[in-house]
């Protein structure tokens, strides 16, 4: 099984994947945990030319395609081997991140990202999507104390308007496929999400 978790800056992803990680391991499954961008060695590489900064020196289309590269190694190498042995895959970000960050926000065209996941994808599809849901001003908040002192992520800085732009986005994206999204309502405390992301996956995916 591949599922993913898709959501703006703070919503929680990662606290929920261990979470949820946990949960599958008690129950005798085989996981692996990942992320994007990045995820595997090649991929994690990338995933610091653009984080660090230097995807700025990058136009929009050429950032994309670092992504898509990062994507490509990431599922040949990692995501498509483990799914082939029976494990369960958990990622966080995935193929609906590029549509709402570089498509809905970045404004780059339909076209190219279609084209892009149509390399690196192919037909490969979570069986389950969460897209956590949170009011940005939280979400901004929890990133800020989470970073403390450390180098502020590319966008936090970055308007209101952008966050609520990807909180739309995301929603979206939700609303168009709901055979492989759950919209997770992420306000609140991080046990009482798990147990929300646990219900649906049981319903889902459990017999
Ligand atoms: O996974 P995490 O939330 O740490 O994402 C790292 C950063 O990468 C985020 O700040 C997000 O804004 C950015 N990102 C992006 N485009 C993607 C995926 C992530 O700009 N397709």
């Amino acid at each position: 099984r591949f599922i993913t978790f898709e959501g703006g800056e703070g919503t929680g992803k990662s606290t929920q994947i261990k979470k949820l990680a946990g949960r599958l391991s008690a129950a005798r499954l085989r996981i692996l945990v990942t992320r994007e961008p990045g995820g595997s060695p090649g991929a994690e590489i990338m995933r610091h030319l653009v984080l660090s900064g230097m995807g700025k020196l990058l136009g929009p289309e050429a950032e994309t395609l670092l992504f898509a590269a990062a994507r490509d190694d990431h599922v040949h190498t990692v995501i498509e081997p483990a799914l082939k042995q029976g494990v369960w895959v958990l990622c966080d970000r995935f193929a609906d991140s590029t549509r709402a960050y570089q498509g809905s926000l970045g404004s780059v065209p339909a076209g190219l990202i279609n084209a892009m996941q149509r390399v690196t994808i192919g037909d490969l599809k979570p069986d389950l999507t969460f897209i956590l849901d949170l009011p940005v001003e939280i979400g901004l908040a929890r990133a800020a104390a989470r970073r403390g002192s450390s180098t502020p992520d590319r966008f936090e800085g970055e308007k209101l308007a952008f966050h609520q732009g990807l909180r739309e986005a995301y929603r979206k994206i939700s609303v168009d496929d709901p055979a492989r999204c759950v919209l997770i309502d992420a306000n609140s405390d991080p046990d009482t999400v798990a147990g929300r992301v646990w219900a649906a996956l049981r319903e889902r995916l459990l017999p």
